[in-house]
């Protein structure tokens, strides 16, 4: 049996008045007027603490938006015997039935579900309905099924027999649980972690963001109406310190599922090395890490595109995508043109809550994040080496918004030229537009990340050059467009170098990592 071809699941409008933005609107209003108690979820069971923590949107943290129940060390140890206890029966379902949950789920999603995912997206991260939209409904409805996809592709793949022998591969679960750890900054990354990890027949700890709890509560709903049988995903609110110390040291720890920081993913690399004798297998690891994207343009570049190119890649959901881009090359005889593009751009964009849907910009995901994006910005106001040429303001009085800032520096080593800032504030370099070959060194050598990048010019032996020389400064590479909104089946997402171990999301690739094959030979 073949499961259905996937198509990317069509974008909504949301124009005024259609029909999406009135039900979007209307579960909005809902879901505000709720205080949503939100338990775990281990083996089935719901589980509260009394510890509650509360939740509000980042751009109105005066609103609560209902308390998560904290869990501790023993919780997680729940989870894993939780997990562990569900692991033979789902490993030993045939890979159609657990395709077929799902594709019910990537149903559900395209149907009754949508818009209640979208709104707990838009007011627990701070999301405009569009970009909420692109995640949480259409990244995640292609993810489960082009997973799925991919899915039969590996169980169908089966080694050559010679006449007297039947030769069979048998794409086994791994041999233990997995460990997601998830990110806020999308909806589809914090459902696809664990959810193309199970669909392997793996079982699962799910460990979401704090910040993003509010719409994980409703993934989890999701997985179990579309029939994730209990205890396969298990999902716990703990700090990730008193996760890591239950999980990391048990033996049945078989991989971990990561989106998140540099440093936190390389501490964990580092405790999975000292414990490595503890555990029954090698555990998998995979992970997307930072990035300091780029946007080069070329002397040849068409201007206007640099400018949307800019404009919608560094700033979009407030820079937050491991995407966005935050350094950007210009050449001398361009960059007053694209500068003064992107200064009417931002000019234009709106910023406030996600109620308002002419709001492109809307709050940074917390304070931690505010305080630091702050610091940047008071660091280049008082430096000689930048220039603040747009933006610079920021409030955290109602919400944590800053304003899309544009820092231009003379210097390409200034510190946030390199640094992941994670936020709406990008830096420009401009260059002498007869040096496109040092900038290319420059670009490929600033940061140790290589996320996404972008190259802009109308000169293919330029961008060949680019291609060539920049060859592994990026897992993603767009020419002539913005480096973010990576779409599944198309753009399979993933970075190299302190980027992550590129094993892009919705691939192949990146199933393969979930089974632990054996190899059968038999003789007649
Ligand atoms: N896939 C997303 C994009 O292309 C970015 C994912 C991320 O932020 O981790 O924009």
């Amino acid at each position: 049996f073949n499961v259905p071809t996937p198509i990317n699941e069509p974008v909504k409008g949301y124009a005024p008045n259609s029909p999406e933005r009135l039900e979007l609107l209307k579960m909005l209003k809902e879901l505000k007027q709720q205080q949503r108690d939100i338990p775990m979820h281990i083996g089935g069971q719901e589980v509260r603490t009394g510890k509650l923590l509360n939740i509000t949107p980042p751009h109105d943290h005066q609103h609560v938006l209902g308390q998560f129940h904290e869990g501790d060390a023993s919780h997680v140890q729940q989870a894993i015997e939780a997990a562990l206890a569900a692991r033979t029966q789902w490993a030993d379902m045939p890979w159609e039935h657990r395709a077929a949950i799902f594709l019910k789920a990537a149903d559900l999603l395209a149907g009754p579900y949508r818009a209640r995912l979208n709104a707990a997206t838009m007011l627990g991260q701070s999301k405009n309905a569009f970009q909420a939209e692109i995640d949480a409904a259409c990244e995640l409805i292609d993810f489960f099924r082009f997973n799925v996809h991919f899915m039969q592709q590996i169980y169908q793949q089966q080694p050559e027999s010679l006449p007297g022998m039947w030769n069979r591969l048998e794409h086994r679960p791994l041999e233990g649980f997995v460990f997601a750890l998830t990110p806020f900054n999308f909806t589809s990354i914090a459902a696809n972690l664990p959810a193309s990890v199970a669909m392997m027949g793996n079982v699962v700890v799910w460990k979401p963001a704090n910040t993003q709890v509010y719409s994980a509560q409703v993934l989890m709903e999701l997985f179990k109406e579309a029939g994730v049988p209990d205890g396969v995903i298990n999902l716990v609110y703990v700090d990730g310190p008193t996760a890591g110390e239950v999980i990391f040291n048990h033996p049945d720890f078989a991989g971990i599922h990561f989106t998140g920081s540099t440093g936190v993913f390389q501490n964990i690399w580092k405790t999975i090395g000292q414990n490595i004798h503890k555990y029954k297998s090698y555990p998998r690891i995979v992970g997307e890490t930072g990035g300091k994207d780029f946007i080069l343009a070329h002397p040849s570049a068409h201007a206007k595109a640099v400018a949307v190119g800019i404009s919608r890649g560094a700033f979009e959901y407030q820079g937050q995508k491991c995407s966005a881009a935050s350094r950007v090359y210009l050449p001398s005889n361009l960059a007053d043109e694209i500068l003064g593009y992107v200064k009417e751009d931002l000019a234009s964009f709106k910023m406030g809550d996600v109620e308002d849907f002419s709001n492109f910009i809307n709050a940074v995901i917390d304070e931690k994040s505010f305080d630091k994006l702050a610091k940047y910005i008071d660091g280049a106001k008082a430096d000689a080496a930048a220039e603040i040429v747009a933006g610079g303001g920021y409030d955290k009085s109602k919400g944590y918004f800053i304003e899309p800032t544009v820092i231009v520096t003379k210097d390409p080593k200034y510190v946030t030229m390199c640094e992941e800032l994670f936020g709406p504030v990008l830096t420009v370099h401009i260059y002498d537009a007869d040096k496109f070959d040092e900038v290319l060194t420059l670009v490929d050598t600033t940061s140790p990340y290589a996320l996404t990048g972008a190259i802009f010019s109308q000169d293919r032996y330029a961008i060949d050059l680019a291609s060539k020389k920049l060859v592994h400064a990026a897992g993603n590479f767009y020419i002539n467009d913005k480096p973010t909104g990576a779409v599944v089946g198309q753009q399979p997402f993933g970075g190299a170098r302190a980027s992550g171990t590129n094993d892009k999301a919705g691939s192949l690739l990146n199933l393969l990592r979930w089974v632990s094959p054996r190899a059968i030979k038999e003789t007649f």
